[in-house]
């Protein structure tokens, strides 16, 4: 069964959905070389839980540590922030946030370059952001899941990348994972039908090299089995009568 939500719950996730983007930005200002992912995390937190309301959606969810992810270069997902690590020029890092405001969850990643970075990887980001609105356009009424997974993957085939398969976007909510899941890949007018009120994951993750993965023994960060990079964009998004809305804007 989806779980589809009312105008007025749209409105809450589109007010925590801003401050997720405020979020963002803050990161965006914060990343530079010689930062730690550690440091990123506790900036993340501190301006999250300064909105009277918000809190972290990802901190203690089965039991991961932190409130943002944080992947360098060929880490696809998951990354646990730490100390230890430290951004270096020409590095990439994709953080992904979650935002728990009013009972209800939104999610968000973006990938962003610590300082300059080379030509193949700002294609990698540009191609990968490209797919993720390429996505979002069939998040429509009457559409499929399928519509979605073929136009990303559609976009991300003809900037001659790959799609990771084993990690998929998701309906968002009540909870910060319900169904349907969003493949990045899928054939047009396959899979659940969407409707107006259903709230959705897109979030390509989408690699230079391989699309196959490995999970570290960390048990959480999951990286490229060849040690190419990875991105990922990710935004919720709210299934309407007037089309595609985008919940992790700044309103
Ligand atoms: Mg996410
Ligand atoms: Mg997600």
């Amino acid at each position: 069964m989806l779980q589809l939500k009312s105008p007025r719950e749209i409105e809450t996730m589109a007010e925590g959905g801003a401050i997720l983007a405020r979020t963002h930005i803050e990161m965006r200002r914060a990343i530079r070389p010689g930062i730690s992912t550690a440091e990123l995390d506790r900036l993340a937190e501190e301006f999250i839980r300064s909105h009277a309301g918000a809190t972290p959606s990802f901190k203690g969810l089965y039991g991961f540590p932190a409130t943002i992810c944080a992947s360098v270069n060929e880490e696809i997902v998951h990354g646990i922030p730490s100390s230890r690590r430290v951004l270096r020029e020409g590095d990439i890092i994709s953080v992904d946030i979650g935002v728990f405001y009013g009972g209800l969850h939104t999610d968000s990643a973006w990938t962003y370059a610590v300082g300059e970075t080379d030509a193949e990887t700002r294609h990698l980001m540009d191609v990968t952001e490209s797919s993720l609105y390429a996505g979002i356009e069939q998040a429509r009424v009457g559409n499929h899941v399928g519509d979605i997974g073929a136009a990303v993957e559609a976009r991300v085939r003809r900037g001659g990348l790959v799609v990771v398969r084993d990690l998929v976007g998701h309906g968002v909510g009540h909870s910060m994972h319900e169904e349907p899941q969003v493949p990045n890949h899928g054939k047009p007018r396959r899979g659940p039908r969407l409707a107006a009120g259903l709230t959705i994951a897109i979030e390509p993750m989408v690699n230079v090299g391989t699309a196959e993965t490995r999970t570290l023994s960390d048990k959480w960060t999951v990286v490229t089995a060849d040690g190419k990079r990875s991105a990922h964009f990710e935004h919720t998004v709210a299934v309407t009568e007037h089309g595609p809305r985008i919940l992790t804007k700044v309103a």
